[in-house]
């Protein structure tokens, strides 16, 4: 493409986005106004589906999905020219969740194309949401350890077992479910990918609190549920490459890159004012005395600006839409520099950090306490952050085992 054709689309872009991003979809998120799809959860806010409609239409929900699923049919350049600008107006993302960052890209890949047909324009315009039937109480780092077992019954499965930090399951339509149809092979290779609705006879939903007071997440139980053989994702006892690709797409942080930072951990951590103006505030001073803080929080904001332009380079570098096993790279590095975040924000914030309730707090206080207590958990999902740096040493580094 010549420079010429990235100008017009750049213009055309920004004048499309001009009319039709609504004014309050051009501020900072707020919680409970993001859309993940589906039924059963709705945005508070009108506005949000206004955006998701228009976007949808475009295809630019999933923008470099091919148009014939309702993608936005976009090449690389193009892609990276809309979340430029995307970005440049602050604009949220119209759309979060599985089916755009996990499954989507899953099914594009393996998926037969009766089944593309059928989900990926659902995914598009918000309709279904879904959920990840990976983990069990028995299997997590050691995730082909699974046992959650699908019976082969002719043209369907029967599948009996349970799934546990099932998030967003309360909420979903639909799970992408790993599940053993052949328990005499190899752990990785009696493993099969099924997708079911989440309202079959047989599954049941129990949440899970969490420290914090809330549940995103649940444990999902699996009695007998009857699953047709067409909802198998790619060959029987073969889903575990299905599985891996997925794990990447989850592991690449683009649904955060891809909707101009609004998403994701990078979005909730950060403070209403830029970390050194918060240093400032709370220490009543025009400047920041404390010259190791100073360091520190320069230390942190270059991290984060290499991290984005890595992640864009990878992506812009790869020959998929997602890059490879290198995602891991991103899925530790976005952990680390979240919780080196935010213990700069307590150390900022000092005493006022901890604020549970109460007059004496702001509300951007007490929501960043409850925010820190959950924020652990982001080196653990998506895989842990040691199952990462293993993934690194074998896969990216092609150290010996
Ligand atoms: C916020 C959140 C959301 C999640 N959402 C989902 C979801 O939607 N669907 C889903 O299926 N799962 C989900 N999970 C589960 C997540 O994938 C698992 O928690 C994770 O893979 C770790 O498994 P585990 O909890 O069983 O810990 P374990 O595997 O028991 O690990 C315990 C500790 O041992 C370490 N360890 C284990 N094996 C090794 C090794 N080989 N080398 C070095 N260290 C090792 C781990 O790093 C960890 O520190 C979610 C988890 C979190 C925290």
């Amino acid at each position: 493409m010549s420079m010429i054709d990235n100008e017009t689309f750049r213009l055309e872009t920004r004048a499309w986005l001009e009319q039709n991003c609504p004014e309050s979809m051009r501020t900072r998120m707020v919680a409970g106004e993001d859309v993940t799809g589906g039924r059963k959860r709705k945005s508070t806010n009108p506005d949000a589906y206004l955006w998701l409609q228009r976007m949808a239409e475009k295809g630019w929900t999933a923008p470099t999905w091919p148009e014939e699923y309702g993608g936005g049919g976009l090449g690389k350049d193009d892609f990276l020219i809309l979340l430029d600008e995307l970005q440049r107006i602050q604009a949220r993302p119209p759309l979060l969740g599985m089916g755009i960052s996990m499954i989507g890209p899953t099914l594009l890949e393996y998926g037969s194309e009766e089944q593309k047909l059928r989900h990926l324009p659902a995914i598009v315009r918000g309709d279904v949401a879904w959920c990840q039937g990976y983990s069990e109480p028995g299997a997590g780092s050691d995730l082909a350890s699974l046992r959650t077992r699908a019976e082969d019954k002719g043209d369907y499965y029967e599948v009996s077992g349970s799934k546990i930090w099932t998030s967003g399951a309360l909420h979903a339509d639909w799970i992408f479910c790993l599940v053993r149809t052949d328990a005499q092979a190899a752990k990785h290779e009696g493993i099969s990918f099924l997708l079911f609705s989440m309202d079959s006879p047989g599954v049941s939903v129990k949440p899970i609190e969490m420290l914090n007071g809330q549940s995103p997440f649940c444990q999902t139980f699996f009695d007998a549920v009857e699953v047709p053989k067409t909802d198998r994702l790619h060959k029987e006892n073969q889903g575990w490459s299905v599985a891996k690709r997925l794990l990447q797409h989850e592991r690449s942080g683009l649904a955060s890159l891809a909707s101009a930072d609004q998403a994701g951990p990078l979005q909730r951590i950060k403070p209403s004012i830029p970390l050194a103006q918060l240093a400032m505030h709370y220490a009543n001073s025009r400047q920041i005395n404390d010259l190791v803080l100073r360091d520190e929080i320069i230390g942190n904001d270059m991290r984060k600006q290499a991290f984005t332009l890595t992640q864009a380079r990878a992506v812009a570098e790869s020959e998929a839409n997602t890059p490879g096993a290198t995602t891991s790279i991103f899925n530790y590095i976005e952990a680390e520099y979240v919780k080196e975040q935010l213990e700069l924000q307590n150390r900022i914030r000092g005493t006022q950090a901890f604020g549970w309730e109460g007059d004496s707090f702001t509300d951007e206080e007490i929501s960043m306490c409850r925010l820190n207590l959950e924020a652990k958990s982001i080196s653990i999902a998506g895989g842990s952050s040691e199952i990462q740096l293993n993934i690194i040493a074998k896969r990216v580094l092609g150290l010996p085992d």
